[in-house]
């Protein structure tokens, strides 16, 4: 079994992930140092599996603790999750995420070439790509022009890699553009949980649906969009999961670089969501409109052709099927 390393592992997508991994036989092994996730995902890995998940407690800026994983065990692959990933708080703490989300992946590059490991996959966004383009976006759109450290910090990395393979042909490198991941695994064991209050949609509509906060802001109804609320392409994090793992098997990591998005290529709003989630968990969810908010665009939806053609990959899970397995984390 190759053993494929997960920065991040114990978060929502990188959990996700070592199922899709593991059930495709490899053996997913979990580097996290927990500031936005629990070791309970473990467990509950363990249980989805059925076998026991080995997992470091490491922040991956530390290059002593990183490397000496490196060297016990041999890795395959390295799909890099960690990172922080809020908007909201990396304009307020720009440092920070300046120097947890490139100073980790500086040093993991780092511990992987002391390690002679070049295979390795990294959690962008769709958030690199400049605004304003004809839709859907592929991955030849252009990129930049981004309005907060968050973006930045994704569409910076993304250059670093780019420099890299150019100077060393070592490496494979593969830039996962994810558009918006949502729901969890159809057992309900692991799911989005971050520690501070949620930002994104969908966790906010759960927050709502489980009386933890009073009422959902729908922000904007004046976008020119089909009913005026922003609109989204969203993806099920089992069908972004699988998507990793396609660009590891059948040998595909080979030298170079390519850029993939991964979406439905289909765009919903916020109305339809919240119709959606009402339909098939059966909650209401009061909400009220409220102003735009800021750096929102009023649509964003991909092409993942590319991801359709060369992985052989597609989504499998429509929002009705995301709603259905968002039930039982209620
Ligand atoms: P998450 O917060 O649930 O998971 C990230 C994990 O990384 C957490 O478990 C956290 O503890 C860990 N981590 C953070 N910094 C670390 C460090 N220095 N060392 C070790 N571990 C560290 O987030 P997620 O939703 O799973 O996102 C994973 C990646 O995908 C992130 O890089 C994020 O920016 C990117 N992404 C997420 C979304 C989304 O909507 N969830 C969309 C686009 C891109
Ligand atoms: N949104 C909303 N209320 C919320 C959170 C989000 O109306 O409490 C809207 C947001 O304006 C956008 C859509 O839902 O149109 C998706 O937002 P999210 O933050 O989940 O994803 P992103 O905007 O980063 O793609």
């Amino acid at each position: 079994m190759k053993n494929v390393f997960i920065t991040g592992g114990a978060g929502y997508i990188g959990s996700h992930c070592a199922i899709s991994l593991f059930k495709n036989g490899y053996n997913p092994i979990i580097l996290d140092n927990f500031s936005n996730s629990r070791s309970s995902v473990i467990k509950n890995l363990e249980i989805i599996t059925d076998k026991k998940i080995t997992f470091y407690d490491v922040d991956i800026r530390d290059k002593k603790k990183l490397i000496s994983i490196f060297k016990k065990i041999s890795c395959y692959a390295v799909i890099h999750c960690a990172g922080l990933k809020s908007v909201a708080e990396s304009i307020r703490r720009p440092i920070d995420y300046f120097d947890n989300n490139i100073g980790s992946t500086l040093s993991l590059l780092e511990c992987m070439r002391k390690s002679n490991v070049f295979k390795l996959i990294f959690s962008s966004s769709a958030t690199v790509y400049d605004n304003n383009q004809l839709l859907p976006l592929k991955e030849t759109n252009k990129t930049g022009n981004i309005k907060n450290p968050y973006g930045n910090t994704k569409y910076i990395i993304e250059r670093i890699l780019m420099d890299l393979v150019k100077s060393d042909y070592r490496w494979s490198i593969r830039i996962a553009r994810y558009f918006n991941p949502i729901s969890n695994h159809s057992s309900g064991l692991i799911k989005e949980n971050p520690k501070g209050i949620p930002n994104n949609l969908i966790p906010c509509i759960i927050k709502v649906a489980q009386k933890k906060l009073p009422i959902l802001k729908v922000f904007g109804k004046n976008y020119k969009t089909k009913d005026g609320t922003g609109v989204r392409d969203y993806i099920h994090v089992m069908d972004l999961a699988d998507g990793h793992v396609a660009m590891i098997k059948n040998n595909r990591l080979k030298k170079g670089l390519k850029i993939y998005n991964f979406g439905t290529g289909k765009g919903s709003s916020v109305l339809e969501v919240i119709r959606s989630f009402e339909k098939h968990t059966g909650i209401l969810i009061s909400f009220k409109f409220t102003k735009r908010r800021t750096g929102d665009v009023a649509e964003s939806f991909c092409s993942a052709n590319k991801a359709i053609k060369e992985l052989n990959w597609k989504y499998r899970y429509d929002l009705k099927q995301a709603m259905i397995d968002i039930k039982k984390i209620l």
